[in-house]
C-alpha cells in the first residue's frame, strides 16, 4: 500500500533509516556484533516505531477519507505525541483521549501533543478500562463526530505490518543478521519485526514493563490478526523491566552512564531511559550470560 492519498508536508523522511555497528569490547569478546538501527533519526516529528505503526493506518484513514484520528494513551505516551505529529504533518485533526484527571499545567509530552493541535479529553480510569469497547467507542462518536480510530499504544494489524517492513529494511542492510532486538511496550513492534522476518532469523523484545507475562498472548494474537498465524521465530525477556514502566533503577542509570561515555564521541544518542536502554542492557546481559552464541550478529532497534 503505498502513502498515494497523504502528502507529507514536512522534512523528508529518512528512510530506510541508518545502521551502525557499534565498537564494543564488552560485546567483541564474547564474539557478539552489534549493530543500532536508528530508526530514531526517521524524523523528527514522526520519530522511530511510531511512525512505522502508524504509517499504514494514516493511509487507511486517508483513503476512507477521515478528517479526525482518535487515539488513547497515559498522560507520558509517546504514541500520543506522535499521533499529534502526524495529524499536523499530514492534515488530520487529532483527538487525545487520555486515562485520569487533567493536570496542570500539562507535562511536556501532553504540551507538546496540544502545541501541534491536538485535542486532549480525559477519562476516568474505570471508564478507561473498556475504552475499545463499542459501546465506549460509541459514546464518543456521539460526542466528537466521526474520527479514525487507533488504539491505545497503536499496535492493530496496520500498525504491525508496518513494522513487518523494518524486518525487510534491516536484512537488506545487514544481510548476516542472525537476531533482532526491540524493546516493547504493547508488542506491536515484536510482532511486527517477527512475522516480516526471514527463515533461520530471530527476534527477541524486552518488555519494560514489570509482570509482562501477557505480552505473549499478545504477540501471538496481533501476529494471528495480521499474518493469519503466529510465527515460532521470537522471544520476549521479562527479565529488564528494571522496576517497571517508565521507572528506573541504580543499574540502569549506571548503564546510561557508562554508554553515554564510551560513545559521546562516536554516537548523538542518549539512550531513551523508558524503552531503549532496557534492551541495551538486557543485551548486555544475555551476551555475558553467554545466552547469545558466539558469532551472532545483532541488531538492535534504537526506536526512539
Ligand atoms: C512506543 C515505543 C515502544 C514500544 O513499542 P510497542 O510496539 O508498543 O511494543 C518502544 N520504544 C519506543 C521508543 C517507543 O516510543
Amino acid at each position: 500500500m503505498a502513502l498515494r492519498t497523504l502528502e507529507y508536508g514536512g522534512p523528508t523522511l529518512r528512510l530506510p533509516s541508518p545502521v551502525l555497528e557499534l565498537r564494543e569490547e564488552q560485546l567483541g569478546r564474547r564474539g557478539v556484533r552489534l549493530i543500532l538501527k536508528r530508526d530514531d533519526l526517521i524524523s523528527r516529528d514522526l520519530p522511530g516505531n511510531k511512525w512505522r505503526k502508524l504509517k499504514y493506518n494514516l493511509a487507511a484513514a486517508a483513503a476512507a477519507g477521515h478528517r479526525t484520528l482518535l487515539t488513547f494513551g497515559g498522560a507520558y505516551s509517546n504514541h500520543i505525541r506522535a499521533t499529534a505529529g502526524a495529524g499536523s504533518v499530514f492534515g488530520f485533526d487529532t483527538i487525545g483521549v487520555i486515562r485520569g484527571e487533567e493536570h496542570l499545567p500539562l507535562n511536556p509530552v501532553l504540551a507538546e501533543a496540544t502545541d501541534r493541535g491536538m485535542r486532549l479529553v480525559y477519562m476516568d480510569r474505570t471508564t478507561y478500562r473498556s475504552k475499545h469497547e463499542p459501546a465506549t467507542v460509541e459514546g464518543l462518536r456521539a460526542t466528537y463526530g466521526d474520527f479514525y480510530l487507533i488504539p491505545e499504544g497503536g499496535s492493530n494489524e496496520l500498525a504491525v505490518r508496518g513494522c513487518a517492513e523494518l524486518a525487510a529494511e534491516i536484512e537488506d542492510q545487514v544481510p548476516d543478521v542472525d537476531l533482532v532486538c526491540c524493546p516493547t511496550g504493547t508488542g506491536g513492534t515484536l510482532a511486527g519485526i517477527a512475522g516480516g522476518l526471514g527463515a533461520g532469523r530471530r527476534a527477541a523484545g524486552f518488555a519494560v514493563l514489570k509482570g509482562a507475562g501477557f505480552l505473549v498472548d499478545d504477540v501471538a494474537d496481533l501476529q494471528r490478526r495480521t499474518f493469519g498465524a503466529t510465527t515460532d521465530n521470537w522471544t520476549i525477556e521479562l527479565g529488564f523491566h528494571f522496576g517497571g514502566y517508565a521507572k528506573t533503577s541504580t543499574d540502569l542509570t549506571a548503564f546510561r552512564t557508562q554508554f553515554a561515555e564510551r560513545h559521546d564521541l562516536d554516537l548523538d544518542l542518549d539512550l531513551d531511559r523508558v524503552y531503549v536502554a532496557k534492551m541495551m542492557a538486557g543485551i548486555f546481559s544475555m551476551t555475558e550470560a553467554g545466552r547469545i552464541p558466539a558469532g551472532s550478529t545483532v541488531v538492535a532497534v534504537i526506536t526512539g
